[in-house]
């Protein structure tokens, strides 16, 4: 059936500006790391987008390894656009990546120029689309000089491929870097994509504060901790969960007892602020406007309803934040 758009979708989300940029993020994004590949339903991540869409998810998070099988993903993506999407092309903010390994050879990852830009063209191909909103460099290159890679970010922008570009898991030193080489080159960085949850803090510790100094954005992946931090593992690991599923990235191990305790305690203060725990790690990683958007994952459509709800109760009492680090601490 044509897919046509909620027309209340833009009444409740909230919009952030990344950055000193002209562009807004939704508060919530969505990835398609997990749950998006050829191993996956078809029909399920079709009705996942359906719905995220209609919530006010405009931005849609993927890469060129996101599958599995690798490329899947954004084949995947490619499929409903054109099925259901490509009407509302310039209602969405559509991001891309390239770094971990893709080809054989020793042109197929990492940060050199040839690289990326032949990623990035294998990546619009398997989307059909002209051009991306965000490129990033996935990971940060020890063995290519950053001058290189940056200049691969500005080439791609300057060849219309893509709007902006971003860079993702760079520490502060390197991201202070890049930063200055972009703004030389006249491609300013529009986004860093770190992880960052209640229970990951490294980017408080120095990447927030260039952020802030140079006006640049940020998305904080796997905000729910790929699903610790919500009622999933509780009470155990269940069956259909990322921990159990051979394709998933979250090891069985990482749930660990001590983890649980801490996620249980967590638990309790979301239910006295009448939210879930999902949506208390959500409001946790947007307080005080530092993080443009938490970008999430999903297996099904209720988990993408629950978390956009978090948006509902955004607001902390300083007790509140206070317990939640005595928690964590
Ligand atoms: P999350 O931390 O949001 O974890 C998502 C998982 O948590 C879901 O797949 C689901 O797992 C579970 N979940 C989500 N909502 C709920 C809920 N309300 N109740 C119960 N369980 C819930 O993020 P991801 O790890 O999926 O990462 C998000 C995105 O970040 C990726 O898709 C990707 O775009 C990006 N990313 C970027 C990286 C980078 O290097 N730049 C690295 C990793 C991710 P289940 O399957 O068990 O239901």
């Amino acid at each position: 059936m044509e897919f046509l758009a909620d027309s209340k979708r833009y009444d409740s989300m909230i919009y952030n500006r990344c950055g000193r940029s002209g562009l807004k993020l939704p508060a919530i994004s969505l990835g398609l790391w997990h749950n998006f590949g050829g191993v996956d339903s078809t029909e399920n991540g079709r009705a996942m987008l359906r719905r995220a869409f209609d919530l006010g998810i405009t931005h849609f998070d993927l890469a060129n390894n996101y599958g599995p099988p690798p490329g899947s993903a954004e084949e995947m993506f490619g499929k409903m656009m054109k099925q259901d999407f490509l009407p509302y092309r310039d209602q969405m903010v559509i991001s891309t990546k390239a770094g971990y390994y893709m080809w054989e050879g020793p042109y197929g990852e990492w940060g050199s120029k040839k690289y990326l830009v032949a990623s990035l063209d294998q990546s619009l191909k398997r989307m059909g689309l002209d051009y991306v909103d965000v490129f990033y460099s996935h990971r940060p290159d020890p063995n290519t000089p950053l001058e290189e890679t940056m200049a691969a970010l500005d080439l791609v922008v300057r060849q219309g491929k893509a709007l902006y570009v971003g860079i993702s898991s760079y520490d502060a030193e390197q991201s202070n870097e890049a930063i200055r080489i972009l703004k030389e080159l006249g491609t300013p960085l529009l986004i860093h994509q770190p992880s960052y949850s209640m229970l990951n803090r490294w980017i408080e510790d120095g990447l927030q504060d260039v952020l802030d100094e140079h006006g640049v954005g940020s998305i904080a992946f796997c905000p729910l901790q790929q699903g610790l931090l919500t009622n999933r593992y509780l009470n155990g690991i269940p069956e259909d969960s990322r921990a159990k599923k051979s394709s998933g990235f979250l090891q069985e191990r990482e749930v660990s007892e001590d983890v649980i305790i801490k996620v249980r305690m967590l638990h309790e203060i979301a239910s006295s602020r009448g939210q879930s725990l999902a949506q208390m790690a959500l409001a946790w990683v947007l307080r005080g406007g530092r993080v443009t958007s938490a970008l999430i994952g999903a297996s099904r459509i209720s988990q993408i309803e629950e978390n956009v709800k978090a948006l509902d109760n955004l607001a902390f009492a300083e007790e509140e934040l206070e317990e939640i680090e005595r928690i964590l601490g």
